[in-house]
């Protein structure tokens, strides 16, 4: 008999196994591992995925597979295993790991059709079906009496395709076309006919007697230089038309991209790039960290390590953070690679992700540029990963399962002997002291490639412009700056560092803060909406007109959001054109590039904004950047706090002057002395990685303890204490004496969504078995967490300790 073992996707410990099924005969030869099936559990049907085929079962009486959604497996047995690592490694359930690694269209159920591709003869049989179209239904074929062996065949001959339809109004992209209506003599005698002063009209029926076909309206509009109310009164008059085209998804307008040539290599490049070329010539395993500071030449690099992995026939990822994801970097590997680079980012929507992926899938490129998760690209040949900015927390996800995608590229580098590259200007501590212990190769980058010194950084103590009067955000320099960079006709960035940045709502007179009733936190201020809302649960109200505690009128907003920094910055400036950029302003589709483009066509002369414009960005004429509180960070009941805040000085102040024109930094602080903005102002790496490592060693931090963080949540605050306690008892009981367990505390944000959350942290150095154990202790939950909806959320590597 053949059997098909099967992860089922239920999302619950209690079933987190493989699952016996039939194959019934229909399926021999088709199914292979890594595709999807749907089979029945229990009452239901439901979706799973085949990890293994064999032919004995312990149990007898199987149930049979009820249908196969996939002729092509989207797993790789590679990917087949990392899952199973991976669930493993982040103790989280084996159907999430494999979820995670596909694209949000594969995750749900969509209707099938089958596409013939261009030119290809057919089978009889398949030829009847279609009747000479080019598509049908998947459903025809599952109707027909032709079997799936024939249809995979013709699949994997590449006569036909399977595609899936992604009926999301986003993923189809429409263009309007307009035509003339009317034959040429027609128009021209509606042109006799038109007004004078319709000049505009009269100008589009011109151009359409010289060409007399179809164009797309916003090509047309351009040309003539209107507006579509003109193109509305000529279809009125019947002489013109309009219709709806679907347009390929291309997010980037790869054409319009000019090829690059390889820059010859700097000394310290030619040396930092040895090594990675060795690793990639001897298909050796090796982890390489490039530390080098901005605008010293990383990412050339990588473009010509990459070149070497094309030419060996290989595949490369490139690991970016979402935020630096922006038309700049994708244009540097477009450039170089043209149309062998596939994109993945969070912006692109459902549809556009599952083309990218695809060309991954079939091979149709060799080079995958991503945010995190492009960790997963289905590649089987890889020869290089590249994860640039390697200290950037997004790498981590938040989430079930919770990665690092670091470790994934170290894991998949290791069984597939390949080289893995770091690459930061401020590398984490962690990557830092392997290198230094030798376990990572160091490559080091000291200068720009343009020779230009790094920008020269000015540190404001802000407590004395509050003893000189000055109470607003703004040191007198900082304000003297900008205007001199103004009137010079230069740009500027500002940086608001501040983490969950908000403006909350306070009664002057009692000090009420308006909370969240279901969570500890203050509501978050939303000017243009005029609301309150939650940032952790959706709940939002109406912003009070007295003080629910003291009803006092005296309410008003406080916090310094973005927008209340650039309502100050336009009112001491008034000269100033800004550009905001923050959650708010970019929570629409391409409204990030928007802003972005609009700066560097110098729309604007400040560029004012959250840590989203700190990183990746590269404008010419870019001499100023300020910092307006540096410190703020600082305070965050995060061990990582400095090196975060170093992190975020080091990179901000890589944005001025890359180019011709010197650049100039203003950090303003109300703790100058700190040694993270101190060392961060003479851009002096060393002696941060010293200083910060003895701090960590003195609390026993990472890189020297390893750390695990549980929490547990309950909506009864008694039980979720009691719990906790017991857990840290029981997991005490089997750990090495050596290992630390801190709490049960509460968590920094001790309630959301009405559930109460108790935290402990575990701080170890070798605890071989500890993942076993934390397995065994919450078995020992089962009951609370089944019946009474008990959770406990286990991160083997947290980064973020709220
Ligand atoms: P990083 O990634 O380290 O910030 P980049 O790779 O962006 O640095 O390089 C900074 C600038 O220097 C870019 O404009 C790049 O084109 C240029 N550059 C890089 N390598 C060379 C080289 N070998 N010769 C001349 N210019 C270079
Ligand atoms: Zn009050
Ligand atoms: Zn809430």
């Amino acid at each position: 008999m053949n059997v098909a073992k099967v992860i089922v996707d239920v999302p619950s410990f209690a079933i987190d196994q493989t699952f016996d099924y039939e194959i019934p005969d229909r399926f021999t030869h088709v199914l292979t591992p890594g595709m999807r099936v749907i089979v029945p559990f229990g009452p239901r049907k439901i979706m799973g995925f085949v990890v293994e085929i064999t032919d004995t079962s312990s149990f007898n009486k199987l149930k049979p597979i009820e249908e196969v959604l996939d002729l092509v497996p989207v797993l790789t047995k590679e990917l087949l295993d990392l899952g199973k690592w991976l669930a493993h490694r982040t103790l989280s359930l084996s159907i999430v790991a494999l979820q995670v690694m596909l694209p949000q269209v594969l995750k749900s159920k969509y209707k099938k059709e089958i596409n013939r591709l261009s030119g290809e003869v057919l089978s009889d049989e398949l030829e009847d079906l279609f009747q000479g179209r080019d598509v049908i239904p998947f459903e025809e074929f599952e109707a027909s009496a032709l079997n799936y062996q024939h249809l995979k065949k013709a699949v994997d001959a590449g006569e036909v395709q399977i595609d899936y339809i992604v009926k999301s109004k986003i993923t189809k992209k429409f263009e309007t076309f307009v035509y003339p209506k009317k034959e040429i003599h027609l128009l021209e005698e509606a042109l006799h006919d038109l007004s004078q002063s319709a000049r505009k009209q009269r100008a589009i029926i011109e151009f359409f007697i010289e060409n007399p076909q179809e164009i797309k309206q916003k090509s047309l509009l351009q040309t003539i230089g209107t507006t579509t109310s003109t193109v509305k009164a000529l279809i009125d008059k019947g002489l013109l038309d309009t219709y709806q085209k679907e347009t390929y998804r291309n997010p980037y307008n790869d054409d319009a991209i000019e090829r690059t040539d390889p820059l010859p290599l700097k000394p310290e490049q030619q040396q930092a790039i040895e090594p990675i070329l060795a690793s990639i010539e001897n298909n050796e395993h090796e982890v390489i960290l490039v530390h080098g500071v901005t605008g010293s030449g990383k990412t050339e690099i990588y473009l010509q390590a990459i070149q070497e992995v094309i030419k060996k026939g290989k595949e490369a990822i490139v690991l970016v953070p979402e935020i630096s994801l922006t038309p700049q970097m994708v244009k540097r590997f477009k450039g170089r690679f043209g149309r062998n680079v596939a994109v993945m980012h969070s912006a692109l929507s459902a549809g556009e992700k599952f083309d990218e992926w695809r060309k991954i899938q079939r091979k149709e490129v060799q080079v995958v540029v991503g945010a995190r998760s492009a960790i997963f690209s289905p590649f089987e040949n890889l020869g290089i990963i590249i994860i640039d900015e390697e200290h950037e927390t997004s790498y981590k996800q938040e989430d079930q399962p919770r990665y690092h995608a670091r470790d994934v590229a170290i894991k998949r580098g290791k069984d597939q002997n390949f080289p893995v590259v770091l690459g930061s200007a401020t590398p984490t501590l962690e990557s830092y002291a392997r290198a230094a212990k030798g376990v990572y190769k160091l490559a080091t980058l000291t200068k720009r490639t343009n020779d230009k010194p790094l920008p020269e950084v000015i540190t404001v103590d802000m407590r004395r412009e509050l003893h000189a009067g000055n109470r607003t955000m703004f040191s007198r320099l900082l304000m003297e700056k900008i205007r001199d960079c103004i009137a010079k006709g230069e740009q500027i960035v500002l940086l608001l560092n501040r983490r969950g940045y908000s403006t909350f709502i306070m009664c002057r007179d009692c000090g009420h803060v308006k909370e969240c009733p279901h969570c500890d936190i203050a509501l978050t201020y939303h000017k243009n909406s005029h609301l309150l809302k939650c940032h952790y649960c959706s709940y939002e109200e109406e912003v009070p007109n007295v003080c629910p505690e003291c009803s006092s009128d005296l309410i008003r907003y406080f916090g310094t959001g973005t927008q209340r920094v650039e309502e100050s910055l336009t009112q001491l400036i008034p000269e100033a054109r800004v550009i905001r950029m923050d959650v708010d302003t970019t929570r629409r589709k391409g409204a990030h590039e928007k802003l972005l483009r609009e700066f560097s066509e110098h729309k604007a002369d400040i560029l004012l904004g959250t840590q989203m414009i700190a990183k990746g960005l590269d404008f010419e004429n870019v001499t100023l950047v300020g910092v307006l509180t540096a410190d703020s960070m600082l305070h965050l009941p995060d061990f990582r706090s400095s090196e975060k805040t170093f992190q975020l000085l080091t990179q901000v102040s890589g944005r001025a002057g890359r180019h011709d024109l010197p650049g100039e930094v203003i950090v303003q602080t109300y703790t100058p002395d700190h040694y993270s903005i101190e060392l961060a102002s003479k851009y002096n790496f060393e002696d941060f990685y010293k200083k910060e490592m003895a701090m960590r060693r003195a609390f026993r931090y990472p890189p020297y303890y390893y750390l695990a963080l549980i929490t547990i949540t309950h909506e009864n605050h008694v039980q979720v204490v009691q719990a906790t306690q017991q857990f840290v008892q029981q997991l005490l009981m089997k750990v090495d004496p050596e290992t630390i367990i801190l709490g049960p505390t509460p968590s920094p944000i001790p309630r959301i969504k009405d559930r109460y959350r108790y935290q402990c942290m575990i701080k170890y150095k070798h605890e071989p078995k500890l993942r076993t154990f934390i397995q065994e202790v919450t078995n020992n939950f089962k009951e609370q967490i089944q019946k009474h909806d008990l959770q406990i959320i286990v991160d083997m590597q947290p980064y973020q300790m709220m």
